[in-house]
This record gives C-alpha cells, sequence and structure tokens, in this order.
C-alpha cells in the first residue's frame, strides 16, 4: 500500500516496523461539546484507514486519545456550573454515541489525559533533564529554538513559523515560539501534584506521553486533520524526538477541511453543524458515505445537495443488498449455473481494482466506483431466476466492500419482532389467496400497509420492505 507521508510530501510504499502490525495513533476531541461534521470526517477516513489494514490481514493497535482536561472544559465548566472531568465525561459519552451511529469502531484504546498523568509528568521531567525544557514560576516550557529539526513537518524554517504564528507572549517564556508543557495551577481550575507543584499538562505534550505509552517510541502512523500540522504535530515531534532520541513517527496521514461555502468548517467560526444536527436532517450514514465520496486529503464541501446524493447512492446499495439477501432464501435450489459461474469467475477483478484504489493512498472515491460496478453488474446477473447460491455469493462479495468502507452497518430488520409478525401475515396472505379468498388477502396487504410495510410479489416469492 502506498501513503501520502505529509512529511515527505510523496506518496510512499507502507512498510511497518513490525511485518504484519500496525501501530497507529490519532488525536482525539477535545470533549467540550458535540463534534460538528468536520471533526467527523478524519474520525471516519481513520477508521476505514484502519479496517483496510484489517482487511489486508494486518494486526491494528489504533490508539485514539480523549483530551479532557483543556481551557475549553474549564470555560464549559465554569458556565455550566459541574466539574471539568463532569464536561468531560458527559461529551465523551456524546462523542461515543455519534461515532458509533456513523459506523465507527472504537479504536483498541481510548486513552485520557488525566488518566496518565503520571507518564505525562514523567516526559516533561526528562524533557527538562535533557535541556529541552525549563521551570518558569509553576509552568514548564519547551525550549523549541534548541530542537533543530522544529518545522520539518511544515516544511518551513521556525523563523518563517514564527512570523505566520499567533504567539502568546508571556513573560514567563525565555523566547515568544516556547511552548508550554506544563501549567501552573490556577484558582478553581483542575491540578495535579508535580514536581513543578501544583498544574495541568499544556496540550500537546499528552499526545507524546500516551502514544510513547500505548504504542512505543515509534509508531508507524500518526493522523489528524490537516489543521494540526502546526503547531500541534511539530510539537509532538519536538517533544517526543528530544526525549527518546529517535524517530517518533514514521508515516504522517493528514485528512483535507470540510468546508462549508468553501470555508473550513470551525467552531470558532461559528459556521458548523454538528454531527447530530446533520443527522437528523440526513441520516447519519449519509454522512459517512458523504466522507467516503471524496479523497481524504482534497477539501470537501458539505451542501444539501451532495448530502443528498450520498442518500441516494446509499440507497441504491441497499436496495440491491436486500434484493440479494431475500433471493439467497427464496432462490432457486441447486449448484450454479454456466452463467452464474462466469459471474463469479469477474469477481477476482472486482476485488483486485477495489484493493488497488485503496492501495493508492486510500482512494475511497475510487474504490465507491467499484464498488457501484460490481453492484450493477450482479443487479443484472440476478435477474431472472437465480439460484440461492449465486445470490449469496454476491451478497457476500458487495459485502466484502462494504465491510471495509464501513457501509451497510444499519440492520434494516433490526426488530426481529416486527419481521416475524410481517412475515406471519405474509404466510396468512399466501393461505388466503391460495383459498382464493381475495377479499382477506387484500385485507392483509392493508393491515401491512398500515403498518408502513409495502409487499411485491415476485416470482421467487413475496418480498417486502419497510416504506
Ligand atoms: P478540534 O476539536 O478542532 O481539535 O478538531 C478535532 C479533529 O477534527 C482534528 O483532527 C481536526 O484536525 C479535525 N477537524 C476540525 N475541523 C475540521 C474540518 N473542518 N475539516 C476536517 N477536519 C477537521
Ligand atoms: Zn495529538
Amino acid at each position: 500500500m502506498k501513503v501520502f507521508n505529509s512529511m515527505t510530501r510523496k506518496k510512499e510504499e507502507f512498510v511497518p516496523i513490525t511485518p504484519g502490525e500496525v501501530k497507529m495513533y490519532c488525536c482525539g476531541p477535545t470533549v467540550y461539546n458535540f463534534i460538528h461534521v468536520g471533526n467527523a470526517r478524519p474520525i471516519i477516513i481513520f477508521d476505514v484507514l484502519r479496517r483496510y489494514f484489517e482487511y489486508r490481514g494486518y494486526k491494528v493497535t489504533f490508539a485514539q486519545n480523549f483530551t479532557d482536561v483543556d481551557d475549553k472544559i474549564i470555560r464549559r465548566a465554569n458556565e455550566e456550573g459541574i466539574s471539568s472531568a463532569e464536561v468531560a465525561e458527559k461529551y465523551i459519552e456524546e462523542y461515543f454515541k455519534d461515532a458509533h451511529a456513523l459506523g465507527v469502531r472504537n479504536a483498541t484504546i481510548h486513552p485520557k489525559a488525566t488518566e496518565n498523568m503520571d507518564t505525562i509528568i514523567e516526559l516533561v521531567q526528562a524533557l527538562v533533564d535533557k535541556g529541552y525544557a525549563y521551570e518558569s514560576g509553576g509552568d514548564v516550557y519547551y525550549r523549541t529554538k534548541k530542537f533543530s529539526h522544529y518545522g520539518c513537518l511544515s516544511h518551513q524554517p521556525l523563523e518563517e513559523l514564527e512570523a505566520g504564528a499567533r504567539i502568546d507572549v508571556n513573560e514567563q517564556k525565555e523566547d515568544p515560539m516556547d511552548f508550554a508543557l506544563w501549567k501552573a495551577a490556577k484558582p478553581g481550575e483542575p491540578a495535579w501534584d508535580s514536581p513543578w507543584g501544583q498544574g495541568r499538562p499544556g496540550w500537546h505534550i499528552e499526545c507524546s506521553a500516551m502514544s510513547n505509552r500505548y504504542l512505543g517510541k515509534t509508531m508507524d502512523i500518526h493522523c489528524g486533520g490537516q489543521d494540526l500540522q502546526f503547531p500541534h504535530h511539530e510539537n509532538e515531534i519536538a517533544q517526543s524526538e528530544a526525549a527518546n532520541g529517535c524517530k517518533f513517527v514514521n508515516y504522517w496521514m493528514h485528512n483535507g477541511f470540510l468546508n462549508i461555502d468553501n470555508k473550513k468548517m470551525s467552531k470558532s467560526e461559528g459556521n458548523f453543524f454538528t454531527v447530530r444536527d446533520a443527522a437528523a436532517v440526513y441520516g447519519y450514514e449519509p454522512i459517512r458515505f458523504f466522507m467516503l465520496s471524496a479523497h481524504y486529503r482534497s477539501p470537501l464541501n458539505y451542501s444539501k445537495e451532495s448530502l443528498e446524493q450520498a442518500q441516494a447512492a446509499l440507497q441504491r446499495l441497499y436496495t440491491a443488498a436486500e434484493n440479494l439477501e431475500f433471493l439467497s432464501k427464496n432462490g432457486r435450489e441447486g449448484g450454479l449455473t454456466a452463467d452464474e459461474t462466469a459471474v463469479v469467475n469477474t469477481f477476482d477483478g472486482y476485488r483486485q481494482r477495489f484493493d488497488e484504489a485503496m492501495d493508492d493512498d486510500l482512494n475511497t472515491a475510487d474504490a465507491i466506483g467499484v464498488l457501484f460496478e460490481l453492484v450493477r453488474a450482479v443487479n443484472t446477473a440476478v435477474e431472472g431466476a437465480p439460484t440461492k447460491e449465486f445470490a449469496a455469493a454476491c451478497l457476500a462479495m458487495v459485502k466484502e466492500f462494504t465491510d471495509v468502507l464501513g457501509l451497510l452497518y444499519q440492520k434494516q430488520e433490526a426488530d426481529g419482532e416486527l419481521e416475524a409478525k410481517v412475515e406471519a401475515l405474509i404466510a396468512d396472505r399466501a393461505a388466503a389467496k391460495k383459498a382464493k379468498n381475495y377479499t382477506e388477502a387484500d385485507r392483509i396487504r392493508d393491515e401491512l400497509k398500515a403498518m408502513g410495510i409495502e409487499i411485491m410479489d415476485t416470482p421467487q416469492g413475496v418480498k417486502w420492505k419497510k416504506v
């Protein structure tokens, strides 16, 4: 597989540190609010990256943190009159609701800053001991200019970064570019004991500390949105490499922005929709489909039209899958016909093209193109009187791709009770028709309609769907 490495700005062949294993880390949300649609982009994309590695047989260890102590959380806690821990706990729970509804699997580990204080403090101490950090008035700062590669990820020398950065002027610092590793406690803020007095960690240090603890000194892939490259990821590199004396990350992967009216969707600009609000209009799964319909590094514009297109495309997939599922139960008995075997023999070609697309820096847009070609071909191939075995083989092939993309995860007949009731009414209707009691058959059809169930008579039997 080739991935675009933001560090080298090239597509590179992915070679894991340990053969057959991938260790990846993704910077997770600061939990003070509901996530917005822009935040959902990295969450969905890197869930697919992880799924793809697993599909290719890798054992993946995926860490995604929660920043659960931070200025914004503290502000929110004060506004709501509750503790920072309560704010964080609430929005972690809300995060999982959205993530699960978007078909995002839990990471292998979701470390929290507040549960890793010892590791964080140890790392700050190591940087102080090596002369990369200094204490000043209870704060601890990183001596940015001492780290000679600073700016390597942004491809800009420190002077240029300095000119462009919003530097917070602070008397405590030796140099304006220095950044906080540890912040002395202020009244009313959560604080932990440390060698520098009571305080709390800066934002950047938690990712260095937690990735070190859970993935080791060097990881395969570190990912996040492109806005994290500077300063967050530059700072992570400076911290980890200065402390450990070795390379921090082999491949950096950054997603492009989700825009609205061609401007980055962001909380601070106020031009955002929470995932929850967008899902109330379009549904969760269309949001996922929409994200995967473009290459992850391209900008992507959020609009009513694109979400509606995603809804329609997804509906086509569900209709095809439901049809195949029905035929795999109600099709003809017997082994594959010669024509069916010929279709099944084409599957490897689709598989190869799907993998080629995903191997090309996770080109989900092209992979979805291959999926739709497959769906069109099997839709045609099951017209007429397919065997059960053939319909099942087609369904398995479609599912192989949708499982990698994390699509078709809503069990449409999740309601087992409803399914049993519908099947019973359909059987009653068949019996009524057989007895030429058409009035009763029509009455049952109406009863089903009133339940929101549409039925269709097909050569293979009665099909039904919720409308
Ligand atoms: P934040 O809550 O702003 O720290 O963002 C959490 C994650 O979402 C980070 O990986 C960001 O890079 C990413 N992110 C935030 N806004 C957008 C956006 N409009 N498009 C794509 N990714 C975003
Ligand atoms: Zn991070």
